[in-house]
């Protein structure tokens, strides 16, 4: 049986796009509380009846947390240019390691606008 689990967290933290057009909001330094859900997928394991404990996941995304957590994002390394894109990135390559049932990182800067991550292998929709 194929599964997906998600397990969410938030943090908040300030940022400027440096990227973005003169004039624009983005490129003025503002905050958000950002909110993150972060999904595992496979084959479960018939006998235990679950693919990994939500705890490992959670441990996995605490030291993360900490970097990100009630900081200034375009000072945390290799985060200078703080879009949802690349923060979603960022994560992806930091939780992998250790989570590698990794199939998602969605990363919501507000209730109504997020991005969507599957990794750099995943071309396309
Ligand atoms: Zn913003």
């Amino acid at each position: 049986m194929y599964v997906r689990l998600v397990k969410s967290f938030g943090f908040e933290a300030a940022h400027f796009l440096p990227g973005f057009p003169e004039g624009h909001k983005c490129r003025r330094m503002h905050g958000h509380s950002f909110r993150v859900d972060v999904v595992v997928a496979g084959e479960m394991d018939p006998v235990v009846g679950h693919l990994i404990d939500y705890g490992e996941i959670k441990k996995a995304i605490e030291p993360l947390h900490e970097k990100l957590d009630h900081q200034v994002l375009n000072q945390v390394e290799n985060l200078e240019n703080p879009t949802s894109e690349m923060i979603a990135a960022w994560l992806w390559e930091r939780l992998v390691t250790t989570l590698p049932l990794l199939a998602e990182v969605i990363v919501h800067e507000t209730c109504t606008s997020r991005c969507h991550y599957q990794g750099p292998e995943h071309i396309g929709p």
